[in-house]
């Protein structure tokens, strides 16, 4: 049995340059209403630690939480993970979606303390096409990142060794690379937070 991960909000930042420092960071990435919020209280098991709503695109920041706080003498956090908020959609202005890009990829590529970015595909609807193109971007800059597959529990058990091969298939993967969670009845979150663990220590 893996504890719920202690995870505390430390900041929200429009700008890479402007996070605190940390020793090891896991970031999360998924578009809009993937289940990311639910999740991370998950997780945590928390009800309120990152905003469950349907609403899409909202705020778009670098929201950072910490797995404790003792901070090491130079002022570093010891371990953190990095909320990427939704991917933009149609809603929002092409000049929005281009900065937000930005700021994603300048945080990718320049954050140091990276050591893992989980990228979220919501299991019942499968990888869009903007999941397929950001873990072509995250193999492109040889970044090292984990797929996991949320809302398990909304796939009928009886499609779900199918939706399993085909949910990998499109990321081009195998399924046993693919970590399966439901936030709402709680499969694969012990084994995810065990990951997330392994990947912070
Ligand atoms: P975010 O926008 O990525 O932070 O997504 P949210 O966590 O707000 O979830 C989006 C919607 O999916 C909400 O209506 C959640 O209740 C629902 N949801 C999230 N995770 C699960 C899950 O594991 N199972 C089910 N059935 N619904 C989920």
């Amino acid at each position: 049995m893996n504890r719920p991960l202690d995870l505390v909000f430390v900041t929200s930042a429009d700008r890479a340059d402007r996070l605190p420092d940390s020793r090891v960071e896991v970031a999360i990435v998924g578009r809009s209403n993937v289940g990311k919020s639910s999740l991370v209280n998950a997780l945590a098991n928390r009800r309120n630690l990152a905003r469950v709503s349907n609403t899409p695109g909202r705020t778009r920041l670098l929201n950072l939480f910490a797995l404790g706080t003792d901070r090491g003498a130079d002022g570093a956090l010891p371990a953190t993970v990095m909320d990427l908020t939704g991917y933009v959609y149609a809603k929002s202005s092409k000049t929005m979606r281009a900065s937000w890009g930005e700021m994603i990829e300048t945080y990718l590529l320049e954050r140091q303390p990276l050591a893992m970015v989980v990228v979220l595909v919501d299991g019942e609807v499968g990888p869009t096409k903007l999941d397929v193109q950001m873990l072509d971007w995250l193999r492109a800059n040889d970044l090292p990142h984990t797929v996991v597959a949320t809302k398990h529990d909304k796939v009928k058990s009886s499609k779900r060794q199918r939706r399993k091969r085909d949910l990998a298939d499109g990321c081009d993967l195998e399924p046993g690379d693919v970590v399966w969670v439901s936030a709402a009845k709680g499969t694969g979150i012990d084994r995810l937070r065990g990951l997330l663990r392994s990947w912070l220590s």
